[in-house]
């Protein structure tokens, strides 16, 4: 491969990584011990000063783990990169400039020598009418603690009121998305609020109804089938209401309404609720939108190398890049916490031999399997292509996660909330004042803060 020119500057030569989440702080780590102190100066830009492991997030709704212990201090994995706390907003590539937006508003210009963009992607956010102002998100910390005191809210104000209809509709959740992370949300937050329910006076467990709806004919699409099979088996353990090839088509304060059937016979109906969680995909960073650089549905395109093509020192890896993946016929790599952390590794070779340091290697991946929580003792694993379902699967995705997450503080920090809750059962409180007032999906999750002019 030919090396991108070295810019000739007094100091070393500057790598800079937009985004510190699994595939920046992998990248980062391996940079940190593949290139000499003093060979290259490492920054991240970072609107947070910590990398989140989603994978936990739908346990901080179901308060089975502190929602600051899958925060992973920024400082605390990378010893000398240094921290620029802030959006990316925008990157002029002749002058070889990042522009970030720093959390009070004003804007820093960081040169580069070789940009890493890894920014992650956000909720997905098709046209489906009330979506923006009604749905509740799950890709934030913010937005995790956010559902989880709003849904203790309902159960409060259910149990205050006297009206049947009104107490059905409140305790009536709606989660959109069966992949792993709707399956999770709904299995795990069906066992808690059924618990919190039990302390009520009025509300009863048996009020509490989760519906599960997407519009593929299985459960896990994205997963191996024998996983979306013992996972449906556990969600009608739990009186969960599946609905397969059914689309949520209309959301409102007070209800949605789905859709099921094929095309040319669609039944509709209304269910009354106040919660809609919206987990039907991801579509990567608005950021890749306002780069001018080449897109495959969205995701920027990149060679195996991770090269971004007629960008000369760009590189991209993670949910953002469309990373051909060899293993499956040169396919988009998928969006998942597995790839990205296996990129940043391969991509920070690539990063150090564009510096001179050690040569460039294609990525390439092994399938490892997946694991899918669904709270208390039920999971459904295939590690190594092996399928395990209830507590063999349990104990192999709790072993999964304590390994995966990349500090010892925050594992013992998660090992210990697991250990607590099973003596003590979960906390039944809210972090705040529940209020979805301003708490859209795309304030949440900072869509709109990016220049479409540049
Ligand atoms: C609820 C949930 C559960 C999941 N569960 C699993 C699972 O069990 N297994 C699995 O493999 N995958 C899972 N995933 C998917 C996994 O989290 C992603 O595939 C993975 O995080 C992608 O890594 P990334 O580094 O590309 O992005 P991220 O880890 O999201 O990191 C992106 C980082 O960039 C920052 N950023 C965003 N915009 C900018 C900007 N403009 N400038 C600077 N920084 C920016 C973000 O704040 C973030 O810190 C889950 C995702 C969610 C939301």
């Amino acid at each position: 491969m030919s090396r991108p020119t070295v810019t000739v500057r007094e100091q070393p030569p500057r790598v800079v990584v937009v985004g510190g989440g699994f595939a920046g702080v992998r990248l980062l780590r391996r940079l940190e011990s593949l290139v000499p102190a003093g060979r290259a100066e490492l920054v991240v830009v970072s609107p947070v000063d910590h990398l989140l492991y989603t994978s936990l997030v739908p346990q901080v709704c179901a308060s089975s783990v502190e929602p600051r212990h899958l925060a992973v201090a920024l400082r605390s994995v990378l010893r000398r990169t240094l921290l620029c706390l802030g959006d990316a907003v925008a990157v002029d590539l002749a002058a070889r400039t990042v522009t970030t937006r720093t959390v009070d508003g004003s804007a820093r210009t960081i040169a580069w020598d070789r940009l890493v963009l890894a920014p992650g992607s956000v909720t997905a956010t098709p046209e489906v009418p009330g979506l923006a102002e009604h749905a509740l998100g799950l890709k934030t910390l913010d937005e995790a603690v956010t559902l989880r005191d709003h849904v203790l809210a309902q159960l409060e104000l259910a149990d205050a009121t006297e009206d049947p209809e009104q107490r059905s509709a409140l305790c009536t959740f709606v989660v959109v998305g069966g992949g792993y992370t709707g399956t999770e949300l709904a299995a795990q937050m069906a066992a808690f609020t059924r618990r919190a329910a039990a302390a009520c006076q009025r509300v009863r467990p048996g009020d509490v109804r989760w519906v599960l709806v997407d519009h593929a004919p299985r459960l896990l699409h994205e997963l191996a089938p024998a996983l979306g099979r013992r996972a449906a088996r556990v969600l009608a353990r739990r009186g969960i209401d599946v609905h397969l090839g059914t689309s949520a088509m209309e959301i409102s304060a007070d209800s949605v309404v789905l859709a099921a059937g094929g095309p040319n016979v669609r039944r509709h109906t209304r269910v009354p609720t106040r919660t809609v969680v919206w987990c039907a995909g991801v579509a990567p960073s608005p950021l890749a939108a306002v780069l001018g650089l080449p897109t495959a549905r969205g995701r920027l395109v990149t060679d195996e190398f991770f090269r971004v093509p007629s960008a000369d020192g760009v590189f991209a890896l993670g949910d953002v890049a469309a990373v051909p993946d060899s293993t499956h016929g040169g396919t988009p790599a998928g969006q998942t916490a597995q790839h990205a952390v296996r990129q940043g590794a391969a991509a920070a070779r690539n990063v150090a031999a564009s510096l001179g340091i050690g040569s460039a290697r294609p990525y390439r991946h092994r399938d490892l399997g997946f694991v899918v929580d669904l709270g208390g003792r039920d999971a459904v694993a295939n590690p190594l292509g092996v399928t395990l379902s209830g507590l063999p699967a349990a104990v192999v995705t709790r072993a999964y996660h304590l390994a995966s997450l990349p500090s010892a503080a925050n594992r013992a920090r998660v090992a210990t909330d697991w250990l607590l809750n099973d003596l003590f059962g979960q906390e039944i409180t809210h972090y705040a004042a529940p209020g979805l007032a301003g708490r859209t999906i795309a304030a949440s999750e900072n869509t709109q803060i990016y220049d479409r002019r540049t």
